[in-house]
């Protein structure tokens, strides 16, 4: 299971109501024991950050996410409202007393921002950071334009980052965040049936050994344990004005976080009054029909520009958020959200398991903001 929240969600200038981007990726699992070491525990709640708009310290102070859990920062692209708050957020984690490694991902341009601001500010860093140049993930990648990164939270519980080169200003990517959850689970039935009943035995056949029961019977670990895995995706693009190029990367993907910074009515004007300079952002529309045309089931528009109010009137003259939505719909028929800042979402891969009832993969909890300060 998947958590994500909001933490930033227009473009380009933060408004009253809008921080700029950032989104928080929590990993849970739900099958963890408390018993076990802190990794493996429930109130483990190890997390991704992509994206670091200026002011994100800010805004997790109002959630319950640890900077001491935070794994990785992806980074999608250098524009400001994406990375501006990086050195301040890298600047409080370290007086937080952290020491555990830090991995960022990110393009090679944001090693030189932060090297000039370490230098300049004198700001030491008491942790390691693991920098990740995404160019370079990319030329050293055999798969051609697509990577991905590994992190192991524990010998059950795995995230992989996988990056896709996206259509921007500047070069943007997107990330696709796997959570795998890897589950031996015992067959008692057939234990039961073969006349072994529950004692220590159970427990060592559960973990991979091979037994000798008392009466001199060898059990082989294989023949009792049936290996499951739960696998969660969700795409986040960064700044793109081109969907189709996640169109590999959505195949499997139970959510699409995507960025729709106008109505297509509204970009095509941006376009006509000024044909020297294009934002290069997708509409509402064109990313709910990439949406549409890829079977995404499940779709989260972010990344507002400042003019749309918060509201949701479609008859209203100011631009707000019915606007986008209508856009968005004229073209998607999936499960739409528009996200807000402190939004908060639970994506569960293995959902339709339990439940048949479509777009169950994806709930929206409410506000961390509400919920915890
Ligand atoms: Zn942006
Ligand atoms: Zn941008």
């Amino acid at each position: 299971m998947l958590k994500l929240t909001f933490l930033g969600t227009s473009a380009g200038v933060p408004t009253k109501q809008r921080n700029v981007t950032a989104l928080a990726v929590e990993s849970l699992n739900p099958y963890a024991s408390n018993t076990q070491n802190t990794t493996q525990s429930k109130k483990s709640r190890p997390w991704v950050l992509v994206d670091c708009g200026e002011g994100t310290q800010q805004q997790l102070l109002h959630t319950k996410l640890s900077l001491h859990q935070l794994q990785a920062i992806c980074i999608t692209h250098v524009h400001g409202d994406h990375c501006y708050g990086l050195p301040g957020l890298l600047a409080s984690t370290a007086m937080s007393g952290r020491r555990e490694p830090l991995i960022i991902v990110a393009p090679k341009a944001i090693a030189t921002l932060l090297e000039a601001v370490t230098l300049t500010t004198e700001l030491y860093f008491p942790f390691v950071i693991n920098f990740m140049a995404i160019e370079d993930l990319l030329s050293e990648s055999d798969e051609g334009n697509k990577t991905q990164v590994t992190i192991t939270l524990d010998n059950q519980h795995q995230l992989t980052i996988g990056i896709y080169p996206l259509s921007h200003r500047v070069a943007s990517y997107g990330f696709a965040i796997t959570q795998t959850i890897s589950r031996r689970a015992l067959n008692t039935d057939k234990l039961t049936a073969d006349g072994i009943p529950a004692s220590a035995l159970w427990g060592k056949l559960q973990q991979g050994e091979d037994v000798v029961t008392e009466d001199g019977r060898t059990l082989y670990s294989a023949d009792y344990v049936d290996n499951n895995s739960q696998r969660t995706k969700v795409m986040v693009a960064g700044d793109n004005d081109t969907p189709e190029c996640l169109s590999a990367a959505v195949v499997d993907a139970d959510l699409l976080v995507h960025e729709a910074t106008y109505t297509h009515e509204v970009l095509n004007k941006i376009q006509a009054k000024n044909p020297d300079f294009d934002p290069m952002h997708s509409s509402a529309q064109s990313v709910g029909q990439f949406a549409q045309e890829n079977s995404v089931k499940n779709l989260i528009l972010t990344h507002f520009s400042a003019r749309y109010q918060r509201f949701d009137n479609p008859h209203s003259d100011t631009p707000n958020m019915a606007h986008i939505r209508l856009d968005a719909q004229s073209a998607y028929q999936g499960n739409l959200w528009l996200a807000a800042d402190f939004d908060q979402y639970m994506v569960n891969g293995a959902a339709d398991l339990v439940s048949a009832e479509e777009g169950s993969r994806v709930q929206y909890l409410g506000s961390a903001r509400d919920n915890h300060s």
